[in-house]
């Protein structure tokens, strides 16, 4: 008789073949597109050109669409455009109406239903902004909003009062008093490059911006917020990295929310980017039905990884108005979070982190590891819910005679 023995303290349990699967490197394939030439698939310009964006083609590429995406599909350019690549469409599988990348670009009519404590600027940048498009939240660095297009557009974004107005690939128009704000504050040492989308310059213009950064003396350090290596991986050419290389310390943070975006043309398009000599790091958000499952996430970082992507931040879905449908409680994100520390590999691990409403920046959560804190000791639990002892004196400094007794660690 074979009997199923449950997994020891301190054992995994096997991964299923559904884990399996997630970690796979799969290409996105042409789908709809098969007969277009490679040297125009390959043309990030061809991309951009090509995106699906009205409701006509849609239905067209997607017969399966249901009532609540119509309807959110008309009525989503009175708020936040829809635009989705043709290699990022491929990924959508139209036989599943929850498909998490589906989720996360096709409207829904949920996004018509607005909650009072939801809002428009839940991250209250605009209070923080002193120039347009400049946000100098915290006191040594700015988050630089150069340009309002992305290649598509996400529908939780946090910013979604600001990108797709089309403005055209250009420079934010305070761009010139957004870089004197920059030069006239020495406390600033870090510029995190954001919109929209900063990848969407030409790489002349690219360059043109970075070049005036690095001419400021206390601008240290400069960052590039992203999503273009998961939308449009075409856009990362050798051309592009050999440019960005000139502007080290330069770091970029790619944004990326489920396994199934790390295809061979992404983890290609990163590695192309990591051997410039670009650290690369990883922030993905909680959402409903996306990515909310420990299998699914777990997956995602160790994928990241192979992609030599160091997870950085799990997020809370900020509160922007008609994102409900997309929010997964903060419950959900501490059991992610006690389900990977000490489970994987500690640098696959981010730090979950809630941007407090309004404009009180990130904050870090996680589940609760130090039990208690007495005279004597600080009391603790292991990833496995092992309890240990640390002796130590209330005023934080060493014991020199110890505390009366420890106790052996037990299991709780
Ligand atoms: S890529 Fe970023 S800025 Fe653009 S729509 Fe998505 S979340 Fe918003």
């Amino acid at each position: 008789m074979v009997t199923e023995e449950a997994p020891q303290a301190g054992e995994e349990p096997p991964a299923s073949p559904g884990f399996d699967s997630l970690k796979r490197f799969r290409s996105a394939g042409r789908g709809f597109w098969a007969n277009v030439p490679d040297q125009d698939w390959q043309d990030w310009r061809w991309q951009l050109k090509h995106r699906v964006t009205t409701l006509e083609r849609l239905e067209r590429l997607m017969p399966t669409l249901t009532p609540e995406e119509r309807a959110g599909t008309v009525l989503a350019n009175s708020k936040l455009a829809m635009a989705i690549t043709p290699y990022f469409f491929n990924l959508i599988d139209p036989a599943d109406e929850d498909c998490p990348i589906r989720r996360q670009v096709i409207p829904r009519l949920d996004e018509t239903a607005t909650a009072t404590w939801e809002m428009s600027d839940p991250c209250g940048e605009d209070s923080h902004s002193p120039v347009p498009g400049l946000v100098h939240r915290y006191p040594d660095r700015v988050l630089f909003l150069v340009t309002d297009r992305c290649a598509a557009y996400c529908r939780y974004c946090t910013r979604s009062r600001l990108v797709s107005n089309a403005s055209g690939y250009d420079f934010h128009p305070e761009f010139d008093r957004q870089l004197a704000y920059i030069a006239r504050n020495p406390a600033v040492r870090d510029v995190l490059l954001s919109g929209g989308d900063p990848l969407l310059f030409s790489d002349e213009k690219l360059e043109f911006l970075l070049s005036r950064l690095r001419a400021i003396p206390h601008v240290e350090f400069v960052r590039i917020g992203t999503r273009i290596p998961i939308f449009l991986p075409q856009r990362i050419t050798p051309e592009l990295c050999a440019m960005l290389k000139q502007f080290h310390p330069l770091f970029i943070s790619i944004h990326s929310n489920h396994p199934r975006e790390l295809t061979t043309e992404a983890r290609d398009a990163l590695g192309r980017l990591a051997d410039a000599g670009i650290p690369l790091g990883n922030q993905s958000v909680l959402l409903r039905h996306v990515n909310d499952d420990l299998a699914v996430m777990k997956a995602h970082v160790q994928k990241l990884l192979l992609c030599r992507v160091r997870p950085y931040y799990i997020y809370q879905c900020d509160l922007i108005a008609g994102s409900a449908h997309l929010r997964a409680s903060v419950r959900k994100g501490l059991e992610i979070m006690e389900g990977l520390r000490g489970h994987t590999t500690g640098y696959a691990v981010p730090t979950y982190v809630i941007d407090a409403p309004g404009g009180g920046g990130k904050v870090p959560v996680s589940p609760e590891y130090v039990l208690s804190r007495n005279a004597d000791r600080v009391v603790f639990r292991n990833y496995e819910g092992m309890i240990f002892e640390y002796p130590e004196a209330s005023d934080g400094t060493p014991l020199f005679k110890g505390p009366t007794r420890i106790e052996e660690p037990e299991l709780v």
